[in-house]
């Protein structure tokens, strides 16, 4: 039900229930998961309690970081106990290898006392269905100097995900790229290009006519607004602390390098650029390198 008024875009629930799942904590702090198991391509939200205010929270989790932020002080919490509030996203990556995966989170109070907490996070593979397309043949036999522009923004794309800002640059629930209730599908599918196998599908996929606006969907700040070979004329949105939002296929980009865009402002319009079947826009999402279901963005920060 959550999911499906997420999905459909026409109404935010106004909380997540999470499933608790208390890793094993000392110094007084407690552990929450979203959920005790995750998938390939999901998205988690880990949330630290603390009786006293923590001072430092740092993460790792299956040897990444993970980005915590205090939730600030808010009323119950200026009241008393229990309610310092850490919170990240963990996130699960596509082709991530199905098996358990330690998480240690470490903390220091205001008084300079040491909290640890570990649990164990299984992740189970995806079930993604594989689909056959027909594109254009240079998008899956491209000669050498596309191949090579390819590789080059490959290796870009990389460069970028690798770069954390560690400020926290958005306030507030994530949002779907389109108005309309459109609906985001296709992430994770294995595709069949031209009767050829090719890597899975990185984002979700949301059918629109060109030049539909498309909003950010959190504020932050544009890292990439070029033509890419594969994905078309591209946005790349950072939002901090290891978070980053992808639009392809525009028709038209709005936004440049280096621009501080809010949360819903327009960026660009749909398009068929690159390699597509028709107008549609490719939105994903990275966390902390990891590529995961953007629409699972939206639903683990609705509270937020
Ligand atoms: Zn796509």
């Amino acid at each position: 039900m959550l999911k499906a008024a997420v999905l459909a875009g026409l109404l935010l629930p106004v909380s997540v229930r999470c499933t608790p799942v208390n890793g094993h904590c000392s110094g007084g702090v407690e552990l929450k998961l979203s959920a005790p198991q995750a998938s390939q391509g999901s998205l988690l939200l880990a949330q630290l309690r603390s009786p006293k205010s923590l001072r430092e929270v740092t993460g790792k989790w299956n040897e990444r970081n993970v980005y915590f932020w205090a939730r600030g002080s808010s009323a119950a919490a200026r009241r008393g106990a229990g309610n310092h509030l850490n919170e990240a996203l963990l996130g699960v990556d596509l082709e991530k290898a199905p098996g358990d995966y330690e998480l240690l989170v470490s903390a220091t109070t205001e008084n300079g006392e040491h909290a640890e907490c570990t649990a164990t996070l299984a992740v189970r593979a995806g079930k993604f269905a594989t689909e056959s397309l027909t594109v254009q043949k240079q998008f899956v036999e491209p000669n050498e100097q596309q191949a090579q522009r390819a590789v080059a923004e490959q290796e870009k794309l990389r460069q970028i995900f690798d770069h954390i800002t560690p400020e926290k640059l958005w306030h507030g629930p994530f949002r779907l790229p389109l108005i309309g209730g459109v609906r985001g599908t296709n992430f994770g599918k294995r595709r069949i290009l031209n009767g050829q196998s090719r890597p899975p599908h990185t984002g979700a996929d949301f059918p629109a006519p060109t030049g539909t606006p498309i909003h950010a969907t959190q504020s932050g700040r544009v890292v990439l607004a070029e033509e890419l070979y594969f994905s078309g004329n591209t946005v790349i949105i950072d939002h901090g602390l290891g978070i980053y939002s992808l639009y392809g296929h525009l028709s038209a980009t709005d936004v440049a390098v280096g621009d501080d865009v809010k949360a819903g402002a327009v960026i660009g319009k749909v398009g068929a650029t690159g390699r597509v079947t028709g107008a549609h826009l490719h939105w994903g999402v990275t966390v902390n390198k990891a590529r995961v279901n953007p629409i699972q963005l939206v639903a683990q920060t609705v509270i937020r």
